[in-house]
């Protein structure tokens, strides 16, 4: 089951729940209020170090 993180505007604290199915929201369990879903690691890369090299390979 894979593990979410929420925040919540409220309480400015993040909130871990599991959920099975892929929700946009959950109630925060602190307030009652929507906590919305954090996309933790969107793109999980590597930073470049150093280097300015302004090239963007897109090719399909
Ligand atoms: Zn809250």
């Amino acid at each position: 089951m894979p593990l979410y993180e929420f925040y919540c505007p409220d309480c400015r604290k993040k909130t871990e729940e599991l959920c099975s199915s892929d929700v946009g929201s959950i109630k925060c369990p602190a307030c009652g209020k929507d906590a919305g879903k954090i996309i933790s690691n969107f793109r999980t890369g590597r930073s470049s170090t150093g280097g300015g090299t302004a090239s963007s390979s897109c090719g399909g």
